[in-house]
């Protein structure tokens, strides 16, 4: 390893690098590395001390995509990852920089996407010796316990092991966030440069495949075939497995009603007629065999027990029997016991149950399935019932319907959305036809992820977006529609806006002149942000408006912004996550 010589720093654009005949610098190097493993877009902000790397990949051919605030690029990232499942990389500069793209980090480990978050940072000797260094902060240290593995490279010759691990750390097994830090020095290092290049590491098979066990998956068959009432959770780790033919055939042969989690949706189409959706809160209660998979017992499905899960037929919870198949082992019994664990990829997994199951596999009985079709039927006819109404001013539910119009038309569209009411009206209304084309909040459920999804989504796909956005979850992410213009990305974004955080009615307890602290300013014009840099802005009051602007927007492909404005007495307090509010709790 040497510094950066005088001799060998080029002066491109005013940036130091070196790549000439014998030498190459860290800059260069960590550029190939990524490359060499199929890296081909960075999300970041640039910055001291990694401007320059950025630079430097874009003239190397990678693209690179600049935002205004690192989170969103970090969750642009945590998606991209997602969507390829393959590691998105956001890279960002030194402690708060950091920082703001580590809550995506945390984000997306939460939610097992595979992310690499690659940021610069300052002198070790000085940070460790807490003399007050530029932005000096101990970030491995800080990223350690938020993200699935954390490492740092020092020196250019282990530029090629250093990416190595972290690519393997975020896909192999349960996918989730890395952080790779890469002080100021590591960058101006020099090395010769065939000796470089053989230091590179090509990471062979990072998600190998996890073959369950024969004994696991006749359990799993026993317990199956034993059900009276048997029912299939989807979660995303379902989406994410892409084997969506496999789990089709076992939905399908099977005969079995399936519950699609949120960014499960699409896996099979909505309209399915296993699909029990729209009789969730009538087959969480009653199924007495659940499989669960990719799918996990958390809060999105009250940990299996308590209410949801505490059917007539069961009488108390504790009767429902489970199969889990998941790729972390740890994950069984951690809310209730897991009979069957099936522990492996979904996609084996899947084919070893297929192996089992041929078309003799008995339906499940008749009583259950008109049951759960009674069921639906009544719930698919009441919300077509609620959507039938026109009022004045719209709701909801009234410019929901025309999204779910536009998106039976065009299924290829890309649905991100978040929000309180906005996201679980839409989780409702909005039916998807094709895999991981619904984008949302995920396991936090998390505000913020709006543009940030939405960027990756248009940039790694190509497909028209359409973001479906609370007012208030707008506001996370809103000055990302610079970078929406500036990339002239196929996004519609669509805000429901209603004056507030779940509705713009409340007023100030104590009576002064500040609004409630969940009112904004009344009839913002938040079209006007997106024509400031370009794009198109709508401001639309009925129905009509909103499907001729959206119209517009898909077909020209133009980043737009429709400002919907929606009765702001609409919307409940938290959504349907109220249970979880104290204050709210009080109230009722
Ligand atoms: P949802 O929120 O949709 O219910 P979760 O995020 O709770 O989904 O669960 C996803 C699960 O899928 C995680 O437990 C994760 O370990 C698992 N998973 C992700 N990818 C795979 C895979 N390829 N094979 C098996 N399990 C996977």
């Amino acid at each position: 390893m040497k510094m950066i010589p005088e001799a060998v720093v080029t002066n491109i654009k005013g940036q130091v690098s070196a790549d000439n005949d014998e030498l190459i610098d860290g800059f260069h190097l960590v550029i190939q590395a990524l490359q060499l493993n199929d890296i081909h877009t960075i999300y970041g902000v640039p910055g001291i001390p990694i401007t320059d790397l950025a630079r430097q990949a874009q003239a190397q051919g990678i693209r690179v995509i600049s935002f205004r605030h690192e989170q969103h690029a970090g969750n642009a990232a945590a998606i991209a990852g997602f969507l390829n499942a393959k590691p998105g990389v956001c890279l960002t500069v030194s402690a708060p920089g950091f920082l703001n793209g580590l809550t995506a980090l945390a984000n997306a480990t939460t939610n097992c996407f595979p992310m690499i978050l690659i940021s610069g940072s300052s002198e070790r000797e000085v940070v460790d010796l807490a003399q007050g260094d530029y932005e000096e902060m101990d970030q491995l240290a800080i990223a350690k316990p938020l993200c699935k593995s954390a490492f740092r490279i020092l020196h250019i010759e282990d530029v090629g092991v250093g990416i190595a691990r972290a690519l393997r750390a975020a896909l192999s097994g349960r996918p989730g966030g890395v952080y790779l830090d890469l002080p100021g020095k590591l960058l101006i290092q020099t090395m010769d440069k065939e000796a470089a290049r053989k230091s590179l590491i090509k990471v062979v098979d990072p998600a190998p495949k996890q073959i369950p066990d024969h004994t696991a998956l006749a359990r799993a068959i026993h317990l199956l075939q034993s059900a009276q009432r048997p029912l299939i959770v989807l979660g995303k780790g379902a989406a994410y497995a892409r084997c969506d033919e496999e789990i089709k055939r076992l939905i399908e042969t099977t005969g079995i009603p399936y519950l699609p989690m949120s960014m499960a949706k699409g896996i099979l189409p909505d309209d399915h007629p296993q699909s029990a959706q729209a009789a969730r809160s009538y087959v969480l209660p009653e199924a007495d065999v659940v499989l669960l998979i990719g799918a996990r017992l958390n809060w999105l499905l009250s940990h299996g027990k308590g209410k949801t899960w505490g059917g007539s037929s069961l009488k108390e919870w504790g009767g429902q029997r489970f199969i889990q198949i998941d790729i972390a082992a740890t994950e069984m019994d951690s809310n209730v016991a897991i009979e069957a664990p099936l522990v492996g990829d979904i996609e084996s997994c899947v084919k070893g149950l297929l192996a089992h199951i041929d078309t003799n596999w008995p339906t499940p009985p008749t009583a259950w399935l008109n049951a759960v079709q009674e069921k639906k039927n009544k719930n698919i006819q009441k919300m077509a019932d609620t959507l039938a109404n026109n009022p004045t001013p719209m709701t909801f539910h009234s410019a929901l319907r025309v999204v779910r119009d536009i998106v039976k038309e065009n299924p290829q569209i890309i649905l991100v959305n978040e929000g309180a009411n906005a996201l679980d009206f839409t989780r409702s209304i909005v039916n998807m036809y094709q895999p991981r084309k619904r984008l949302d909040v995920g396991t936090w459920g998390v505000m913020g992820i709006g543009m940030g999804f939405s960027v990756a989504a248009a940039i790694e796909t190509g497909e028209q977006v359409i973001a479906i956005e609370g007012d208030s979850a707008f506001g996370f992410s809103g000055m990302e529609v610079e970078t929406i213009c500036r990339y002239q990305l196929p996004i519609c974004v669509i805000v429901l806006n209603n004056n507030g955080v779940y509705r713009g009615t409340d007023v100030n307890a104590g009576g002064g002149s500040d609004v409630a602290p969940t009112v904004f300013v009344k009839d913002a014009r938040y079209e006007k942000l997106m024509e400031a840099f370009g794009g198109v802005g709508a401001y639309v009051k009925t129905p009509e408006e909103l499907m001729q602007a959206i119209q517009r927007a898909v077909t020209s492909k133009a980043p737009t912004l429709i400002n919907a404005i929606i009765d702001e007495a609409a919307g409940t307090e938290s959504g349907r996550i109220a249970n979880l509010n104290p204050t709210a709790n009080l109230k009722t």
